[in-house]
C-alpha cells in the first residue's frame, strides 16, 4: 500500500501483461466462468466473483473514449502529447490508459479507432502503444 505509483512496475500480477509486449500481444486477464475481461488484473471476477482467471489476448484494436493533451514535456514524449483512454473492442468498459503515436493532439477526436503497437524501450521492457488504424477510410 504505497500509494500510487506514476508508471505501474512489472509484478507477479502483472507479468503476463509485460511478457505479452514482448511477444507482440497485448494480453488481458480474463474469467474462464463467464468471459468477462479484467483490466487492472485483480485477484477475482468483478462480474461473478470467480478466482479462474487466466490472461487472454485481445485484438488490440478499439477506439479513444476520451483523452487530454498534456503541454509538460516528458521523456520521449513531445508537448503537447495525448494522454488516451482507450476502450478495446472486445467488452464495454475495457479501457486502458495509453499514448497515441504518430499522431498530433489536434488529431484525435473521440471515437477514432485505433489499434495497439508495441514500442521496445529497453532490453527488458516493451511498452505497449496505440496509434490510429491507418488506411481505413
Ligand atoms: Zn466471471
Amino acid at each position: 500500500m504505497a500509494g500510487d505509483r506514476p508508471l505501474p512496475l512489472p509484478d507477479e500480477d502483472t507479468q503476463f501483461f509485460w511478457e505479452g509486449c514482448r511477444d507482440g500481444k497485448l494480453m488481458i486477464l480474463r474469467c474462464n466462468d463467464c468471459g468477462t475481461y479484467i483490466h487492472l488484473p485483480k485477484p477475482g471476477c468483478w462480474n461473478c466473483g470467480s478466482t479462474n482467471l487466466a490472461p487472454s489476448q485481445v485484438s488490440g484494436r478499439g477506439v479513444v473514449h476520451t483523452y487530454t493533451v498534456n503541454h509538460t514535456p516528458l521523456p520521449g514524449f513531445e508537448a503537447p502529447y495525448a494522454i488516451v483512454l482507450v476502450e478495446l473492442e472486445e467488452q464495454k468498459g475495457l479501457r486502458l490508459v495509453t499514448n497515441l503515436l504518430e499522431t498530433s493532439p489536434d488529431e484525435i477526436e473521440i471515437g477514432t479507432p485505433v489499434e495497439v503497437v508495441f514500442q521496445q524501450v529497453s532490453d527488458d521492457v516493451t511498452l505497449a502503444f496505440f496509434k490510429r488504424t491507418g488506411g481505413a477510410a
